[in-house]
């Protein structure tokens, strides 16, 4: 039990002893003589009535009920003994009542407020009889002012001691101080008292006049009371209660729309998870590779650029940037296809990964490109030596679906330090060194200065070149081919020249393998053999004896590649009216023997309109001497590098005896390029080479000077000695071996 409830207890204990006190006095004095009809009805009203006929004051817990004014007038009448009694039957009667109406009051405080109703009105009627003695015949007397004072006192007392009692136990209850409690709750009683008084005072009064008249003003009077104040209560409680339902109602609504705050908040956290994961995914598509899960090329320059940073702060650190391709990745993507192709991919970005470790990061730009970096790096030395690593691990075998598969690398690597400003130009310059690498045959190459200027040189020739064959910059040079046997002039080679509006004239080495690669040489060579044509044509109409003149043409190997060749040929042929037989296609070994197959029926298409073939620069490439006797082609045309060289009893002598010999067991003729010297002249003829070009005989030269040279057919006459016919019947024999690979 708590402590104030053990308080509560003491006191109603404490109030026991008056109580019972009260009520033994009440019943031992009680004046029988005094009981009567008047009583009767009284005590009737009072513990059957009163509590119906009791108004609550508004907004607050007091209920102004008769029963005080009735307990005054028994006093009045009866005189204390009875009272005590009445009050005590009716505190009993109110409380059962009230429990009945389902307000949930202890037996034991039924018994309390029973006697504490009779201990308060005794002691009120002891003190009334202190103060103004006996009261009979008081309400009778004409001296109102002293029945006014009797009625105020009596109501006073009642009400100071029945509030001490009160807010007593309800300090206790709600633990306050006593007078805070009876400020609280019992002060605003004082009315009810009061009125309970006023009421007593009337109701003596005109029961003892039993003045119809006063009695009926005074009922009408407390009627009219009564029932003003009811409705005035009544609307109060209705405003009450309809303020209190807004306020339920506005609670509900806020409650209402607390919920659905709540599910509209958690719809958004759903939804921002929902944002937030596929940001990440958007994130992760945006910096990786989708085959290798890889970082892509926008995630390495971000990498590039914190290295970069990085080496700018500590100026010691450096890193490398490789750039890595796969070679003939393309080709074995087609023959082996994109799914095998991608299988590839996947084991090469694997085995990069092992090969770079923790040492740095491997990502995929694009097809068969590979960057990595590799941070923390102290000599080249280091970066050349894991380069080479990574090339031998690439040139191991591919296991493909139960296939052997051969790939190697190319790489291009960039010693990167803060010098750069841009993480692209990294990226750009290790590409530079990578084509490099790829063109060199190099499993790997280092960037330098120099290749960024050629880069860009490449790049502007690249731009104009399209501009220059439309503009027909590019001009035809002729280089005369001579019969060695006889000094004639047998025809020429075409020799493209590019007449660079800025840069001036620009030789064939710095443009054509641009042509090549943009794709541009196919238009270009168009052109070419067009005007070569063209040009052969009218030199052999204008110049008389020069009807037999041919004109050599060169093919590069991407056009040669071209479906349309035979078909642009023929109409060259036909728009300029040249003998097919006069013109000389010029194709080098690689072309051809790039793809033998394919290249046997080209040949043989072209041969079938009449056309000659030639295989240029031999000796440079295959040397698919093999291979030789199944081209349908016409004549050899013997590399500069053998001529240049070529002396008496040395290698390259030897290569030019055996192509010579090579090219007679085949039926081909033979033509020996870049001669320059007199004695190279001599001894290819004792070989037995039929023709010959080179700056011995002349440059090549533009349109107008070959006119001039067309003048004078005589002109290479003296370089040739003077009895030199039997010269070739001096000629050995072609070698035994060769005439066997025939
Ligand atoms: P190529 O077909 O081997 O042409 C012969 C090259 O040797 C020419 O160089 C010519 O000027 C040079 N030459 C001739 N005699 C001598 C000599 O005695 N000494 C030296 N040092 N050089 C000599 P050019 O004109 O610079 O052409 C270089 C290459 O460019 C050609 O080699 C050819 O492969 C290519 N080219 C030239 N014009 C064309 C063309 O119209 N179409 C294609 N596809 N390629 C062309
Ligand atoms: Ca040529
Ligand atoms: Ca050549």
């Amino acid at each position: 039990m708590e402590r104030k409830d053990k308080l509560v207890n003491l006191c109603a204990i404490l109030l026991l002893l008056p109580g019972a006190g009260a009520l033994a006095w009440a019943v031992y004095y009680f004046p029988l003589a005094k009981v009567d009809v008047g009583l009767g009805v009284l005590s009737v009203v009072m513990v059957f009535f009163s509590s119906y006929l009791r108004i609550q004051l508004p907004r607050t817990k007091i209920h102004l009920t008769i029963s005080d004014a009735l307990i005054i007038v028994t006093l009045l009448l009866y005189g204390g003994e009875i009272s005590v009694l009445l009050a005590a039957l009716e505190s009993g009667s109110t409380s059962i009542n009230l429990r009945r109406q389902g307000v949930s009051i202890k037996t034991k405080t039924i018994g309390l407020n029973i006697l504490i109703s009779a201990f308060s009105v005794f002691v009120t009627s002891q003190i009334t009889l202190l103060i103004f003695g006996p009261l009979e015949g008081i309400s009778e007397s004409k001296d109102i002012g002293t029945f006014v004072m009797v009625l105020v006192t009596m109501a006073l007392s009642q009400f100071l001691l029945n509030s001490t009692l009160v807010s007593l136990f309800a300090s206790i209850k709600t633990e306050t101080s006593w007078l805070k409690a009876w400020y609280e709750y019992c002060l605003n009683t004082l009315v009810m008292y009061l009125t309970g008084a006023l009421m007593a005072g009337l109701i003596t009064k005109s029961l003892q006049q039993v003045n119809i008249y006063l009695l009926s003003v005074v009922i009408g009077f407390f009627g009219v009371v009564y029932f003003t104040y009811r409705r005035y209560v009544n609307d109060v409680k209705r405003t009450a209660a309809k303020a209190e339902q807004l306020e339920r109602d506005r609670a509900e609504q806020a409650e209402k729309h607390v919920a659905e705050l709540e599910h509209y908040v958690a719809e958004l956290e759903k939804s921002s998870i929902a944002l937030r994961e596929s940001r990440e995914k958007f994130r992760h598509a945006a910096y990786h590779d989708a085959l290798t899960q890889l970082p892509n090329r926008n995630y390495f320059i971000d990498q590039i650029k914190a290295l970069l940073e990085k080496s700018k702060n500590t100026s010691d650190h450096k890193f490398a940037v490789l750039f890595l391709d796969l070679n003939r990745f393309k080709m074995m993507n087609d023959s082996l296809g994109h799914f095998m192709g991608d299988c590839l991919i996947l084991q090469v970005a694997q085995r990069l990964s092992e090969s770079v470790g923790a040492w740095g990061l491997v990502g995929r730009f694009s097809g068969d490109e590979f960057a990595i970096t590799i941070s923390d790096v102290s000599t080249i030395e280091e970066v050349t030596v894991f380069a080479e690593k990574i090339a031998r691990r690439i040139a191991e075998p591919f296991t493909l679906e139960g296939r052997q598969v051969f790939t190697s690398v190319s790489i291009g690597i960039v010693f990167g330090s803060y010098q750069y400003d841009a993480a692209e130009d990294i990226l750009r310059d290790a590409d530079i060194a990578m084509y490099q690498a790829k063109e060199g045959h190099k499993p790997y190459v280092i960037f330098d200065r120099k290749m960024h200027v050629d880069a860009v040189k490449l790049l502007e020739v690249e731009t104009d070149l399209r501009y220059a064959i439309e503009r027909d910059e590019i001009e035809l040079y002729f280089q005369p081919i001579i019969a060695l046997e006889d000094a004639k002039l047998s025809g020429f080679e075409a020799l493209a020249r590019w007449n660079h509006p800025q840069r001036g004239q620009i030789q064939p080495y710095e443009f054509i393998p641009v042509a090549e690669n943009t794709g541009l040489i196919v238009p270009m060579t168009l052109k070419i053999l067009k005007s070569a044509c063209k040009q052969i044509v009218r030199w052999q109409q204008d110049f008389p004896g020069n009807e037999t003149l041919t004109i050599s043409v060169n093919l590069s190997g991407k056009h040669f590649a071209h479906p349309e060749l035979v078909n642009q040929i023929k109409n060259i042929l036909g728009d300029t009216y040249l003998y097919p037989g006069s013109l000389r296609l010029e194709i080098t070994e690689s072309a051809v023997m790039d793809n033998a197959e394919k290249a046997i029926s080209m040949l043989k298409e072209i041969r079938e309109l009449g056309v000659k073939l030639s295989i240029d620069d031999f000796g440079t490439g295959y040397s698919g001497l093999s291979y030789l006797h199944r081209f349908p082609i016409d004549t050899l045309k013997i590399d500069r590098s053998f001529v240049s060289t070529m002396e008496e009893g040395s290698e390259n002598g030897e290569i030019v005896r055996t192509v010579i010999a090579l090219a007679k067991a085949l039926n081909l003729s033979v033509v020996a390029e870049g001669i320059e010297s007199i004695h190279q002249l001599h001894q290819l003829r004792i070989l037995g080479c039929e023709f010959g070009q080179g700056y011995l005989f002349s440059r090549p030269l533009p349109v107008l000077e070959i006119e001039k040279m067309l003048g004078d057919p005589a002109r290479w006459r003296n370089i040739f000695p003077k009895a030199d016919p039997e010269l070739f019947h001096l000629l050995p024999d072609p070698q035994p071996q060769l005439r066997l690979a025939k």
